[in-house]
């Protein structure tokens, strides 16, 4: 069988769905991707158009799309006007519901080159409910022609009007595996650590949480270190998690955690992975270690703790990244978590 959208790794059920509907001219007109950054959303939204306005798409001996024909290039460069963005880059915290309007008026007003027009709109959690008021109508009833794809990291912002009236797709997080079979693939560096020091790389796609982008932003040269950083971090806050634990030591821990609120969310999740991992040790199962290198080394920390007692960890630690959503101040947050682990 033709290969299907070669740009976008895993996600086959997906890929084989959506590129039989563009073949068959079935592509739904409105659709909404979710995924954490770097798990292929804008890939995909590329792939999809390039699929539909692919000049060698009837070549059985060429993947589909093929990449090479004049219209391939011209979207892969960001260079075709059937297909539009919203939202990218722009560093805004919000897409207010002027940006809004004018993207909706482009959609009837602009002319096409081909009977697909694409319209997708990067980080459409940060659309305002106004916005999402004004995208609303035009999700009922687009165009002729017209398709939307919504990208997002998560649903959560979206109104309920909105998920309603489109096809949801979440990207594919990657089993372990098939993780490090893709990256050695797509990456010399991985390739390299493969061989010269592979515990190293297993720590890289570790901390990438299955996602394939954040990965390999992982290996390219520098974020290493700030990778060691991060784990070091969460080492020291599950090594002061024992009931035996001075309260200084354990407060220490908590303290030394980021202050910024991005980095500290995403300590605290790698956190709730590792005790995690702690728990799912004493279970004596079968499911992979998703912090710890080894299960020995798991083994080793959570014989300190009864399972009774990681679970309440457990429950305090994601309490703390919800409030972190509600703005309430770091250093209070941390100091409460601290006191509230030392009385369990
Ligand atoms: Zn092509």
């Amino acid at each position: 069988m033709k290969k299907r959208f070669t740009r976008l790794f895993g996600n086959n059920m997906t890929k084989r769905r959506l590129s039989d509907a563009v073949m068959n001219l079935s592509l739904p007109h409105a659709l909404l991707f979710t995924g954490p950054s770097g798990s292929g959303k804008h890939t995909l939204a590329t792939e999809i158009a390039a699929a539909a306005n692919c000049l060698m798409a009837s070549d059985s001996a060429l993947p589909y799309p093929c990449g090479k024909c004049v219209n391939c290039k011209r979207i892969y460069d960001g260079n075709f006007p059937d297909i539009s963005f919203l939202g990218k880059d722009s560093g805004k915290a919000t897409i207010g519901v002027e940006e809004l309007r004018d993207f909706r008026e482009n959609m009837f007003l602009s002319a096409s080159e081909s009977q697909y027009k694409f319209y997708v709109i990067e980080n459409a959690d940060l659309m305002t409910s106004a916005a999402q008021n004004a995208l609303l109508k035009v999700l009922e009833e687009p165009p002729k022609n017209v398709h939307i794809i919504l990208l997002a990291e998560s649903v959560d912002k979206l109104l309920s009007t909105i998920k309603s009236r489109t096809q949801y797709v979440q990207m594919e997080l990657f089993e372990y595996d098939e993780l490090l079979s893709s990256v050695t693939e797509l990456s010399s560096t991985a390739e390299a650590l493969n061989v010269t020091d592979p515990e190293r790389l297993k720590a890289i796609l570790l901390a990438s949480g299955g996602v394939i982008g954040k990965a390999l932003e992982m290996l390219g040269d520098g974020p290493t270190e700030e990778i060691q950083g991060k784990r070091d971090l969460v080492m020291s806050f599950i090594q002061a998690l024992p009931k035996k634990t001075p309260f200084s030591k354990l407060y220490a821990a908590c303290m030394a955690l980021p202050t910024k609120r991005d980095e500290l969310r995403d300590v605290l999740e790698e956190i709730r992975i590792a005790i995690r991992d702690l728990i799912v040790v004493k279970l004596a199962t079968d499911t992979p270690m998703a912090f710890f290198l080894t299960e020995s080394v798991a083994e080793e920390i959570s014989s300190g703790m009864n399972q009774k007692r990681l679970i309440t960890v457990y429950d305090i630690v994601t309490s703390a990244i919800e409030d972190l959503d509600k703005n309430v101040v770091v250093a209070t947050l941390l100091t409460d978590m601290a006191v509230r682990i030392k009385h369990t």
